[in-house]
């Protein structure tokens, strides 16, 4: 291999809090780093430019699973890989599709080769693996893979959660020898989803980041983190946190596991979070965050704020003539009020989907920039103080 896909280096750090510059082949990437998620290649609701430009994502997270199904890997690989297929030409982190199958599917049978289910667009019987999985993410051509992992309940009993993080470790083993193949060029590889084409060679392009499972079990995560770590990523991932389990568990999992994790290499927190979780799970060592929640909320109504959510349907704001947030740069708030925000919102126009989204992410990144900032200048703690005590304080 010519050179690592990836590179992180840190360039600051104030207690646990890490600032570092993460590279890819396609994009600088300062961290700690918010990452959209793209479900369906699209970051629902942003057109790629504003992303670009405004907001400045330099990451956007990409999900197996549902383009495995629409519309295939085959049809994005045939059009030149993903970034080619959606027009975004920075960098793309794709998880392993695992936590979809948990999540949004039923009639699953899960055994030591993968797991089957029926696919909730057509019901049609398919079947993941740690192999199928590494597939996918190669002929997605995303910049960072993510190894396919079982996710157990947040509030899952210590005898479920071990056998998981057991299955969990075999798998990564397999994701690791399945990517590496895959990573070599001209291997001719007999793909596990049965066209032989679609084992294509990346010539070492993509990095691979391993999973730390265990639910809200510390002996376990640390059990889990060891058996990662003697694997080797290039990179780790807290699994499995925010699904049920009451916050201050989270941030109890964050804070022993994540100075544990290797200091060279990017920590990932899988699902997380709201600005305050940003910022908590930040100090505690985090570096990188995908959350749904700025794009899927701000499809519902709320926003998120300086001073905490504003539900646009509220009445009380129907001759608000201020802008969602008087401390947000964004476009949305230079232009736009409360008022007329609630008007589109109200009367179902598409406009306050796509507004409400834009300023959520203008808000999600910029806080991050904040993050990153505070770090660089070592008044993190500062920061952060004053940063909760404006959460607490409540929109007016
Ligand atoms: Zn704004």
């Amino acid at each position: 291999m010519s050179s690592a896909p990836i590179s992180w280096q840190v360039t600051a750090q104030v207690g646990e809090a890490r600032a570092g510059i993460l590279k890819t082949r396609r994009s600088t990437i300062e961290t700690p780093v918010f990452m959209p998620v793209g479900t369906q290649g699209t970051v629902k609701g942003v057109r790629f430019e504003p992303l670009e430009d405004e907001l400045d994502a330099r990451i956007i997270l990409g999900n197996t699973y549902h383009l495995w199904l629409r519309p295939g890997q085959e049809v994005i690989r045939d059009c030149g890989g993903l970034h080619r297929f959606i027009g975004w030409d920075r960098s793309i982190l794709t998880d392993s599709g695992g936590f979809q199958v948990w999540s949004l599917t039923d009639l699953r049978k899960l055994n030591e080769d993968g797991v089957e289910f029926r696919s909730h667009v057509d019901g049609s019987l398919k079947f993941l693996s740690p192999e199928v999985s590494m597939e996918i993410q190669a002929a997605l051509d995303s910049e960072i893979v993510m190894v396919f992992d079982e996710c157990p309940p947040g509030k899952a009993s210590k005898e479920f959660a071990k056998e998981s993080l057991e299955l969990t470790a075999r798998w990564a083993l397999r994701s690791r020898v399945r990517f590496d193949e895959l990573q070599i060029s001209n291997v001719d590889n007999q793909s596990a989803i049965g066209n032989r084409q679609s084992a294509i060679p990346l010539s070492g392009k993509q990095a691979l980041f391993g999973i730390v499972q265990g639910a809200s079990y510390l002996d376990l995560r640390k059990e889990s983190l060891e058996r990662t770590v003697e694997i080797g990523f290039d990179g780790y991932a807290l699994g499995g946190l925010s699904v049920g389990e009451e916050k201050n568990v989270m941030y109890e999992v964050i804070e022993n596991i994540a100075p544990l994790m290797p200091k060279d290499k990017p920590r990932y927190l899988m699902g997380v979070g709201t600005p305050e979780d940003l910022i908590e799970s930040a100090a505690r060592g985090i570096d990188m965050f995908d959350c749904v929640m700025p794009t899927r909320n701000g499809r519902t109504g709320q926003a998120f704020t300086s001073r905490g959510k504003l539900n646009i349907k509220n009445a009380r704001y129907a001759r608000d003539t201020r802008p969602l947030d008087e401390n947000c740069y964004c476009s949305v708030c230079k232009r736009h009020t409360r008022a007329f925000l609630r008007h589109l919102y109200m009367t179902g126009e598409m406009l306050a989907s796509i507004l409400l989204t834009h300023h959520n992410l203008a808000c999600f990144l910029d806080t991050m920039r904040g993050v990153r900032q505070a770090i660089r200048s070592g008044y993190f703690q500062k920061f952060r103080q004053e940063y909760i005590e404006r959460l607490k304080s409540g929109v007016d």
